[in-house]
């Protein structure tokens, strides 16, 4: 065991406060990993107040880490020392069941491994990424591009690919107008990735406080939600909307701005449930789907895609002191567009 420096929260109110944790010695087929950057994603909030359940304190988070290989088991053939590299919210899954062939972990049939807050097959509690070092298995780890900052690299390990799976998934290109509710991490990842790949992109936001950045981003067009007058001017317009936000909305009212066939795919988390009604999905064909990161192939690629089109998320770099200040700052949208824990100040 290799005992490295962590920042944990002891329950649902924190503090937040530095300790030690024991990183596992290599496994052949694992890789040592010196974190340099770890980007705080809303999920982490969520996951360290308790708002989706139970939690298994103290709760080490993060899981959009870019670092450097500093070690590797006798096993591993894909990373050597001096590498650089991402690990996102999966470290392990079961590998045989019919998505985890496919490609699509994070939908293992047997339930995959989360970098923190779940039991890995050692029996361990996961720790994540507010730490000095982080051991993974090679086949969960995925190279960060040569042209893409680890700084700017570490949000795209979650608030990327999130978004990056979606739209792919659902044809986002030339010729699809594509909507992103909230310019939070996700949300500003989704605009710059939908733009690169050819849609003609639409911010949903609270207000338009943020409307030069989104327009800066590469969006076509930028919306206020508190503005009712949205919602009739965009009604039947758009083929795609990717919900980012972390709070229920009145989904009917999103609904509506939908062409024939369109979808809306929820990709914010709010503990609450949210209703639906029947009429806003049959008026239009229209489907309201989710959409959870993507697997470890799809991450290669969207980090590829990203160094492919200068994509790196828009950050504000923290040290260790500010995280639980930057959690408030998060919770209350007033995030520029990813902060990053800089853990050289650890
Ligand atoms: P974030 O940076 O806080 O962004 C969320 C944005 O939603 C805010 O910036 C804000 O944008 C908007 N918003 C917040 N509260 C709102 C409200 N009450 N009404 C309307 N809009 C509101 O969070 P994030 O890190 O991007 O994560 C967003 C959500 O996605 C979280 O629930 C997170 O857990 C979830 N998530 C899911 C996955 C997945 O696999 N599906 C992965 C990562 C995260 P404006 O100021 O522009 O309105
Ligand atoms: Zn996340
Ligand atoms: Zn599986």
């Amino acid at each position: 065991m290799r005992t490295v420096t962590a920042y944990a929260t002891p329950g649902p109110e924190g503090p937040f406060a530095k300790t030690t944790i024991e990183r596992r010695d290599l496994e052949p087929g694992d890789v040592l990993i010196k974190i340099a950057f770890a980007g705080i994603c809303h999920s982490d909030i969520h996951t360290g107040r308790g708002e989706w359940g139970a939690t298994h304190y103290p709760l080490v988070p993060g899981h959009e880490i870019a670092g450097v290989v500093e070690e590797v088991g006798a096993g591993v053939t894909k990373y050597a020392v001096g590498d650089r590299v991402g690990v996102g919210c999966l470290v392990d899954s079961c590998r045989e069941c019919e998505n985890c062939k496919a490609g699509e972990e994070q939908y293992c049939l047997k339930g995959s491994t989360g970098t923190y807050g779940s039991v890995d097959k050692y029996g361990r509690h996961t720790d994540g990424g507010y730490s000095e070092y982080i051991v993974v298995d090679q086949d969960f780890v995925v190279r960060v591009p040569e042209g893409l900052g680890l700084d700017v690299a570490a949000p795209l390990l979650c608030a990327g690919i999130t978004v990056y799976s979606p739209l792919r998934h659902w044809n986002c290109g030339p010729g699809k107008r594509v909507a992103v509710v909230g310019m939070g991490g996700l949300g500003h990842m989704a605009v710059k990735i939908a733009v690169a790949m050819g849609a003609e992109v639409t911010v949903l936001s609270q207000s338009l406080s943020k409307e030069a950045d989104g327009k800066r981003l590469g969006a076509h067009h930028y919306f206020a939600t508190s503005d009712r007058a949205t919602f009739k001017q965009l009604r039947g317009t758009l083929d795609l909307i990717i919900n980012t936000v972390s709070a229920p909305l009145p989904l009917d009212s999103y609904l509506g701005m939908l062409r024939l066939d369109g979808a809306m795919v929820n990709v914010g988390a709010p503990p609450e449930p949210q209703s639906v009604r029947a009429f806003s999905l049959m008026g239009g064909r229209k489907s309201l789907a989710g959409s959870a990161i993507g697997g470890i192939r799809e991450t290669q690629e969207m980090l590829d895609f990203c160094a492919q089109h200068g994509l790196g998320a828009e950050i504000e770099v923290i040290d260790a002191a500010q995280i639980a200040e930057a959690w408030d700052r998060v919770v209350a949208s007033d995030v520029r567009y990813r902060f990053v824990i800089d853990t050289a100040t650890f």
